[in-house]
């Protein structure tokens, strides 16, 4: 039979076992959540592209090349979500989540899917997952630590310490557009050796060529003036204060001054976890602070920071720090039923069992008892329960203690009772 229907190009089923993985992920996310006091955000999938190019930038690659972009039948032009702090600033203003009190909302997101129209690569998808956290109103570098603090706490208590984080500050609006006038002449008087590419960003999005992966750039990029000699007092110290506290806390770093992500909207600090673990595409996960975003969309002036990390690649590290083993959860019960006869029963045991915490698998197909017990055997399950001719006439079962191969048997009213106290 030909089949020619296919996933799209860059997107994955998740299928059983890796599903596991995912769902593992997603717990430890939602429990380092509750450790920290953030709430739950979920917005819609599609939004206004108006949305995107207004805060992530016309200029970035993400809005103008990437973009999933439709009209829909109202005729208005939308865009699936390419990242999620837009949304989240969009939704914390329409619903008066940022008023103009002192107040801060601490808030995350779980395995949300985002879609960029990229090439697929190892660990780069078109639909592809983050969780991340925005924290909304907070100007301290008290905020820019826990963010940072947030994404290690996921990372560690998944088990994988192989990550370096890099740091960087792009200053406040003033101080980068004096650094950028500076960069721009540099750049400008070595055009001719630079990159294609970065000739065209020099006219679009100049801070890029600054993390452009060519080695000429690159070695132009080294002489280039840094943001650090243009820092005001105000951003200087606030840099200052997070690196003290980074270190207080004992979370090492590095600091990459080209360093500057691929959006537009972020000022001061800027951080990237990379891994060690991955191929080319090697960042876990990005962040920093956006303290002009929200008024920009219309909100009262309001501070913000946050991150968003990429839910493939943590699967990809965590698969191979296991050595691809993934645990599928066993049930505690496997009922075997020898014949139709018993089905009623069967079910009536297995419903009973349910409720009272018990997971039990019974087969579906009308196998014989010898394929059942095989079944069994192989599902790891920690009891086997045999409903046979003799012990339905009885209102009997057969218990089996898998890991002692011990073997009883006793009324079925007594079952539950008696896994509860095996
Ligand atoms: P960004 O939203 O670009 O700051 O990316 C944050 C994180 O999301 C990255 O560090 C990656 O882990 C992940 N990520 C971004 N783009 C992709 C993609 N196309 N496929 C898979 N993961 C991605």
């Amino acid at each position: 039979m030909g089949m020619d229907l296919r996933a799209p190009r860059g997107t994955k089923d998740i299928l059983p076992p890796e599903s596991y993985l995912w769902k593992e992920i997603e717990r430890v996310v939602d429990e380092v959540a509750l450790l920290f006091g953030y709430d739950e955000i979920r917005t819609p999938i599609f939004e206004q592209a108006a949305l995107f190019k207004r805060s992530v930038g016309e200029e970035t690659d993400i809005v103008s090349k990437e973009m999933y972009l439709f009209t829909d039948k109202g005729g208005e032009e939308m865009a699936l979500r390419p990242e999620l702090t837009a949304s989240v600033v969009r939704a914390a203003i329409e619903h008066n989540i940022v008023t103009k009190q002192i107040s801060c909302s601490r808030l995350y997101y779980n395995s949300a899917p985002m879609f960029r129209y990229e090439r697929p690569q190892m660990g780069r998808q078109r639909q592809f997952h983050q969780f991340g956290i925005e924290i909304l109103g907070a100007v301290s570098p008290l905020a820019d630590l826990q963010v940072i603090a947030f994404s290690l706490a996921v990372y560690q208590k998944l088990g994988f310490s192989n990550f370096h984080l890099k740091l960087n500050t792009l200053g406040s609006q003033s101080s980068r557009e004096r650094w950028r006038e500076e960069l721009v002449k540099y750049l400008q008087f070595n055009l001719d050796t630079l990159s294609e590419d970065s000739k065209r960003r020099l006219e679009t999005n100049p801070l890029r060529i600054l993390d452009s992966k060519n080695p000429i750039d690159q070695a132009i990029v080294q002489g280039a003036p840094e943001i650090t000699d243009y820092l005001d007092e105000a951003d200087a110290e606030h840099f200052d204060e997070l690196q003290s506290l980074l270190r207080s806390a004992k979370i090492s770093y590095s600091i990459d001054p080209h360093l500057v992500r691929g959006l537009d909207y972020y000022s001061r600090t800027v951080f990237e976890l990379t891994s060690t673990d991955l191929g080319s595409q090697d960042a876990l996960c990005g962040g920093g602070r956006y303290d002009t975003l929200i008024e920009k969309l219309g909100g009262p002036p309001t501070p913000a920071v946050g991150f968003a990390a990429g839910v493939e690649r943590l699967v990809l590290v965590l698969s191979k720090l296991r050595g691809g083993e993934i645990a599928r959860p066993k049930p505690d019960a496997y009922l075997v039923i020898a014949d139709k006869e018993g089905q009623e029963v069967g079910i009536q045991i297995a419903s009973e069992l349910r409720n009272a915490g018990f997971s039990v698998i019974y087969d579906l197909l009308d196998r014989s008892m010898k394929a059942q017990m095989r079944e069994a055997d192989k599902s790891g399950t920690r009891f086997v329960l045999l409903l046979g001719s003799d012990e339905l006439a009885a209102g009997e079962i057969t218990l089996k203690m898998m890991d002692t191969g011990a073997q009883e048997r006793i009324s079925q009213e007594n079952l539950a009772n008696r896994l509860k106290n095996p």
